[in-house]
């Protein structure tokens, strides 16, 4: 029997965050200790490397997944692992879990097996407090319109034109649509409103994007919050709240250190989804992971076509970033279920399956291609895969000139991944990055979108709602429309319709709502029946959670 992965985390031997800040050069005036096994990083910590030569930055991402997960965050701590091994020192950058999917489908965010970040229980639950302070910031923000307009709306702000929404980190989709103001005069004007979950705020974004606390107060002033009465638009610096949002970041805006079950450094820092919002940890992470490391290994959520799509053309554009190797997680599971193999089905061999579902794996390194930089698949081994299998994979990428590296990280930790850093590092000895982006953000709106939509998602064409048409009238009309394009769309698909599984072709991507994310810079473009606040599943992950008298953790994934 195999053991969960909350046993084996809780079987780790931790050492004291100390000790793992000490490993990459930070003594004690850099951190501020949370407990023992937890700390976050001052951010004069960047300042005074700034004249330090950064390390080799590799990005994590896969193809198309399963609703389980592919295992980035898996093969993205078992590499890190691996690197010490191979005496490197490589220095982690994750995401940090939303409360959402731990007690959704997918439960913990932490790794799998023996290549996970610890202490998890803290990790996936409320860890350092980042993911309230963003609620309260956001929702401070909330706050602050409703009651200047039921204080005597100086500003003219229309009601009915309010852009920003309340959020919480829970799936409610009884929260999706609601109506505010309700009891009469005391209460403010009676409108309707929304929740979205707080990983699709732009309060995340924005902590995501932020190069320093100024950067960050700034953004938040430009955050586009509602129309006034004259069309014209409204801003969070007109509500004068800026400075107190950016207070209430103080905090969180310092990205946090853990350690791997090997006890090597791992940052975990925000955590924007990558189906609704651009799923990469901040830029002050990944920074700080370059300055303090030989290797930064970050991941971006989902599928190749949507986290590292944004990852390049958002991040990496906004914190000058150049990404020298990219690792692309496959499974001969997701594999067989994009050439039509039910989920229930998934642990038989099937050749044939895995020969047509395979077309997923070609596009996506064709797209990872097309940012030119370097990529190495890695096979992300599980139990139920048969040889014959892994070799069809193998021989599909070592056909096409693709490096390829069987992982078996989740199985045996670093040790299992040390093909996999050898041939991460080889290549980029080997081979020289010339990271572009993808589309100049000066090009016009339905020009962006076209061609990541064409270029990476593999569509005939996109078609525009009546209602995204007049959207984007309007924000070309505000001077908002010069930013990168941050496209909300199903994770399972190339397509916005999560049943085109595989490498589908001649589909249309239909843009249902275009909006401008102004303080965090990007323009979101919604597609297909995609939202921004999830629901929770007929049988949520949280069914089988529990707290014993002792304090034992049981089932969190
Ligand atoms: P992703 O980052 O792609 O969403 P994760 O790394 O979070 O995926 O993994 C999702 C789940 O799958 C985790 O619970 C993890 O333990 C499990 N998992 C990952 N890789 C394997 C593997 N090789 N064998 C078995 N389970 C795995």
């Amino acid at each position: 029997m195999f053991k969960t992965d909350i046993e084996i985390a809780q079987g780790a031997k931790m050492e004291p965050i100390v000790k793992i800040a000490e490993k990459i050069g930070l003594s004690e005036d850099d951190i501020e200790l949370y407990g023992k096994y937890k700390c976050k990083i001052g951010l004069d910590v960047l300042k005074n490397a700034e004249n330090k030569q950064d390390g080799k930055l590799v990005l994590v991402t896969a193809i198309n997944p399963t609703a389980a997960g592919e295992g980035k965050s898996t093969v993205t701590v078992g590499l890190g692992q691996a690197m010490w091994k191979e005496n490197k020192k490589a220095v982690i950058a994750l995401r940090e879990p939303s409360l959402g999917p731990v007690f959704g489908i997918k439960g913990g965010a932490a790794g799998g097996g023996y290549a996970q970040v610890v202490p998890m229980e803290d990790i996936n639950l409320h860890f350092t407090g980042d993911m309230h302070a963003i609620t309260s910031t956001n929702n401070l923000l909330a706050a602050a319109i409703d009651n200047h307009i039921h204080q005597g709306n100086v500003l003219g702000i229309d009601s009915r034109k309010i852009i920003f929404k309340r959020v919480m980190d829970m799936n409610d989709r009884a929260l999706r649509h609601i109506v505010v103001g309700l009891g009469g005069k005391p209460n403010g004007f009676v409108r309707e409103d929304g929740f979205m979950i707080t990983v699709a705020s732009e309060i995340m974004a924005i902590l995501c994007l932020s190069t320093s606390l100024s950067d960050l107060k700034e953004r938040m002033g430009n955050i586009l919050v509602a129309h006034n009465y004259e069309g014209n638009p409204v801003y969070a610096k007109d509500l004068g709240v800026q400075g107190a949002m950016a207070l209430l970041m103080k905090d969180a805006i310092k990205p946090n250190l853990v350690q791997t079950l090997e006890n090597t450094p791992a940052i975990i820092h925000g955590g924007p989804f990558a189906n609704i919002a651009h799923g990469c940890n901040s830029i002050i992470a990944t920074k700080m992971a370059l300055k303090l490391g030989d290797v930064a290994v970050t991941e971006a959520g989902f599928g190749a076509d949507l986290g590292a799509e944004k990852f390049f053309d958002i991040k990496c554009r906004y914190g000058g970033l150049k990404p020298d190797c990219v690792v692309l997680v496959a499974t001969v599971r997701a594999l067989k279920n994009h050439g039509g193999v039910k989920k229930e089905d998934l642990g038989a061999e099937n050749l044939e399956a895995l020969s047509k579902g395979i077309a997923n794996l070609e596009k996506q390194i064709e797209n990872i291609k097309k940012f030119n930089v370097p990529v190495v698949v890695a096979i992300n081994k599980f139990i139920a895969d048969s040889e014959a299998e892994l070799k069809y994979i193998e021989d599909f990428c070592k056909e096409r000139n693709v490096k390829v590296s069987l992982s078996e990280v989740w199985e045996k930790g670093g040790e299992g991944g040390r093909d996999l850093a050898r041939k991460v590092l080889q290549t980029m000895e080997e081979e020289k990055s010339n990271f572009s982006v993808l589309y100049d953000e000066k090009d016009s709106i339905k020009d962006k979108i076209s061609t990541i939509a064409k270029e990476i998602y593999g569509a005939a064409g996109v078609s525009f709602t009546g209602a995204a048409q007049k959207q984007i009238k309007e924000i070309e009309s505000f001077n908002l429309d010069k930013l990168p394009i941050c496209v909300a769309k199903t994770q399972y698909s190339l397509s916005d319709n999560p049943s085109l599984l595989g490498r589908p072709e001649g589909f249309e991507i239909t843009v249902q709502e275009v909006r401008v994310s102004n303080g965090a810079g990007f323009i979101v473009v919604q597609t297909g029946s995609i939202m921004t606040m999830p629901g929770l599943p007929k049988a949520p992950a949280a069914n089988k959670m529990d707290i014993l008298e002792s304090g034992e953790i049981v089932g969190l994934f």
